[in-house]
């Protein structure tokens, strides 16, 4: 399959071909519709995630983890998703499976070291860059770390449900009621996302505050 992978050099992907992942048993093989570029992304190919466990930039690393993509291949053991179910992700990381709160589908909790690891795969190779993300034209995924998308949903939105999700959250923390001023702090992807979700929520004002002024 096509992939674009890091070369280790900053700034750096290159389209190569690589082996497409083999679905083993309890994952799904997913065939990429579209991928969207986040912050941490750019981090990365700047080597400015060297800071986190697994995060230093280095040759062949597969990138990309906002995405919508259809199910092509159902492992062994998955139950609740069949092929052409279309899926984003759900920013779960590797979970344990077994404490209380995997078992309560709380899987942000999880007790477990799993959910340290990297947020692309349950497979324990650490780090943001390892070779399994959506750069590319298939990968592999745990249903845990997968959320459908309903028909009324396209393709291209899906590939943003990742990254609005942390508008949803901000906006949900604040507490927004139909009526309010909300002010977001830097008007990146982010909080272009918060600001729509501040007013669905009903802010009458939203402010957007950031280094940069008027494009
Ligand atoms: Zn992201
Ligand atoms: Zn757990």
């Amino acid at each position: 399959m096509k992939a674009a992978v890091t070369t280790g050099k900053l700034r750096e992907i290159r389209l190569e071909d690589v082996p497409t992942p083999e679905v083993g048993p309890g994952m799904l093989l997913l065939k990429t519709a579209y991928c969207s570029v986040c912050g941490t992304d750019l981090e990365y190919l700047d080597n400015t995630l060297a800071y986190r466990e697994g995060g230093a930039l280095h040759a062949g690393a597969i990138l990309g983890h906002e995405f919508c993509a259809e199910v092509v291949e159902v492992g062994d053991g998955v139950t609740d998703w069949a092929v052409g179910d279309r899926a984003t992700t759900s920013g779960f990381r590797g979970i344990c499976g077994e404490c209380y709160f995997c078992r309560r589908r709380l899987f942000n909790l999880c007790l477990g070291k799993e959910h340290e690891r990297s947020i692309y795969t349950q497979i324990p190779q650490g780090g943001y860059g390892n070779r399994s993300g959506a750069m590319a034209e298939y990968m592999v995924r745990a249903p845990h770390q997968l959320l459908k998308l309903p028909d009324h949903v396209s393709s291209t939105e899906g590939a943003l449900v990742e990254p609005l999700s942390v508008g949803v959250g901000a906006v949900e923390a604040a507490e927004i009621r139909p009526g309010d001023t909300a002010v977001v702090i830097g008007a990146g992807k982010i909080g272009l996302g918060t600001m729509q979700v501040a007013k669905v929520a009903g802010a009458s004002r939203v402010i957007a505050v950031d280094l940069h002024g008027e494009p």
